[in-house]
């Protein structure tokens, strides 16, 4: 399980969230949309302390930290339970599609290469890339990067996994298997954050659609409801300039 209570994040003297309040089921997928600039980005990088909050509480799995009076353990322990995809794959260059899976697993999790490496071979397998382990990034196509980017997040087991556009790299004819994946860790019940302007994929895949503006939650609901009735104004307004 996942709470947000009251999360606030200036940077110098923007404010950027505004107090987000959210709760997240285990197993719940839930979509953010919202205008450029609204925090999106933002607020996955507060879950996972690549920025660090103002104030506000933050619960995930066993972890619950006060943002104002954190210790660095807190933090280390917090981030384990998360993951976080990034737009641009961010993968290590000089690293295979298997070491690149393994890697937070042997220096994060400790667990020894020979046990990391048949994890990683059984995540290959679940993303289809098995004949791919031994290529580096440059070697793959923007797709498979970003589904080695997705199993390098599953790697860990976290509590939940942080998207952040994962598509919006792609050209159009890649964007498919990578939220074929997506969708299949769904079945699975992950828990699943994810920022996206797929709003197809949004509609089929997750469970709440919340819809962020300046800095806040302006609606959140199941996705078949907002696509079809928004009841906000704002994002009536959002929803006809990107549908
Ligand atoms: P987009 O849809 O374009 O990705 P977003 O909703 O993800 O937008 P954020 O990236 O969270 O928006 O940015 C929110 C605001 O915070 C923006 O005005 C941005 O310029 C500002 N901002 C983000 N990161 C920083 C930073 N490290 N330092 C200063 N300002 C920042
Ligand atoms: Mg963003």
């Amino acid at each position: 399980m996942i709470k947000i209570e009251n999360l606030y994040k200036k940077f110098n003297d923007l404010e950027v969230l505004k107090g987000i309040n959210l709760e997240i089921k285990k197993g719940e997928v839930i979509v953010i949309i919202g205008p450029s600039g609204t925090g999106k980005s933002t607020l996955l990088r507060c879950l996972n302390y690549l920025e660090s909050p103002d104030s506000g509480i933050i619960e995930i799995g066993n972890m619950k930290i006060d943002t104002e009076n954190v210790t660095k353990h807190e933090i280390s322990a917090l981030r384990r339970n998360s993951s976080m995809v990034f737009q641009t794959y961010n993968l290590f260059k000089n690293k295979t599609a298997l070491e690149n899976i393994t890697e937070s697993l042997i220096t994060v999790k400790k667990i020894n290469k020979q046990k990391a490496e048949k994890i990683g071979l059984n995540i290959l397998d679940q993303i289809g890339l098995s004949d791919k382990k031994d290529n580096y990034p440059s070697q793959l196509s923007g797709g498979q990067k970003q589904r080695i980017g997705i199993g390098r997040a599953m790697a860990v087991n976290p509590e939940v996994i942080l998207f952040d556009e994962p598509t919006s790299s792609l050209d159009p004819e890649l964007v498919g298997e990578v939220l074929d994946v997506i969708k299949a860790l769904a079945e699975k019940n992950m828990t699943m954050l994810i920022v996206t302007h797929e709003m197809g994929f949004a509609k089929e895949a997750a469970d709440r659609v919340i819809f962020m503006d300046e800095g806040k939650i302006i609606e959140e609901t199941e996705a078949d409801v907002i696509f079809d009735s928004p009841q906000n104004e704002r994002t009536k307004r959002f929803l006809n300039k990107v549908l």
